[in-house]
């Protein structure tokens, strides 16, 4: 584990019971995931006009028109990844910096990407304010990977688009694991999840969500 030691604050009932909604309603299984939320500090990630609800069981709005993820889907798509503690991570759409804290608290590495250079500095200092020292961000279009660090043994995008952009999968390792919501729709998608092989790639729907859109050269213009 990196990062963010357990703390004890004013928020702690309403994580707690964040918790337990996703351990029993939503059937999320890692434990380390659990584990790696309970410990995190989600409000400090929410304007602080909101900050009383941000354990509750839906997204949020942040600055600058976007998102930070419903608790669940934060938990599933890390679930997802199957990280164990020794990876090197990649996420594009970094957002409120939350998810970036939490695939921190549970991989190597994370590089992360966000394309709003105004969200990309905020979740810089609230990243180093929670001690983390394993995260490299950058702001720019994510859809083109990060080819400075790759090969990657896992990435997460938070915003969907209308296909899987190749320059990610190419930047996996073999049996490494994207995912990602893609949909037709700007507003609608699938969760997916990508597995690289030798030959070419594998995908697998887990079906419904709904994300802001992946704005870029391999995404939504
Ligand atoms: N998991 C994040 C979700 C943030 S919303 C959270 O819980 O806070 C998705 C983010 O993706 C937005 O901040 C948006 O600016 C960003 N984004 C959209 N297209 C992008 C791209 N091509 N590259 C990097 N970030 C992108």
């Amino acid at each position: 584990m990196n990062g963010a030691a357990p703390i004890t604050d004013e928020m702690t009932i309403p994580r707690m019971r964040m918790i337990e909604r996703l351990r029993d309603h939503y059937k999320i299984n890692d434990e380390r995931v659990l584990e790696a939320m309970l410990k995190l500090p989600r409000h400090i990630f929410v304007p602080e006009a909101i900050k009383s609800q941000a354990y509750n069981d839906n997204a949020l709005p942040i600055s600058s028109g976007q998102t930070i993820s419903q608790p669940f889907i934060v938990a599933r798509m890390t679930e997802l990844l199957e990280l164990n503690g020794d990876e090197k991570v990649l996420e594009i759409g970094a957002g409120s910096g939350y998810q970036t804290a939490v695939l921190a608290s549970l991989s190597r590495r994370v590089y992360a990407i966000e394309r709003l250079p105004n969200l990309a500095a905020e979740v810089e200092i609230k990243i180093n304010s929670l001690g983390f020292t394993n995260v490299v961000l950058k702001a720019g279009d994510g859809t083109d990977g990060w080819d400075t660090y790759r090969p990657y043994d896992a990435m997460l995008v938070a915003a969907g688009g209308p296909e899987v952009p190749l320059p990610l999968v190419e930047q996996l390792k073999i049996g490494g694991r994207l995912v990602i919501p893609i949909g037709t729709d700007q507003r609608k998608q699938d969760l997916y999840r990508v597995v690289r092989s030798k030959t070419g790639y594998s995908q697998q729907n887990f079906g419904p969500c709904s994300f802001v859109p992946l704005i870029g050269k391999h995404g939504w213009s």
